[in-house]
């Protein structure tokens, strides 16, 4: 039995392409996203020390659908509700993917 990190880990390191909280809950059915934010947040301390400094979580920031601002400076993981520029709250979330240095 894996637990709900170990499960995330797997779906970040097998995953070619960037995925998002929202995605990471939806399959592991998950309800509360904010969970899987922090969750991200602690395998992204704990990965590259397991690791050995090989693997580590890289981010897409979120981005403003509308303007295109991108959320580069964040202090905590999470949606951003609405853009600073434009105003809009029609944010495209932040996504995720492990990448491993060989
Ligand atoms: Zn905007």
């Amino acid at each position: 039995m894996e637990t709900r990190r170990e499960q995330i880990i797997k779906m970040l390191r097998n995953s070619d392409r960037f995925i998002s909280a929202e995605q990471i809950a939806r399959s592991l059915d998950v309800k509360d996203v904010r969970s899987i934010y922090s969750d991200i947040q602690h395998i992204a301390k704990t990965i590259r020390s397991l690791s050995g400094g090989k693997e580590i979580v890289i981010m897409d920031p979120p981005r403003c659908r509308k303007c295109g601002f991108v959320f580069k400076n964040m202090k905590h993981l999470g949606k951003p509700g609405r853009c600073p520029k434009c105003k809009s709250t029609w944010i495209e979330p932040a996504r995720f993917k492990i990448n491993s240095r060989r």
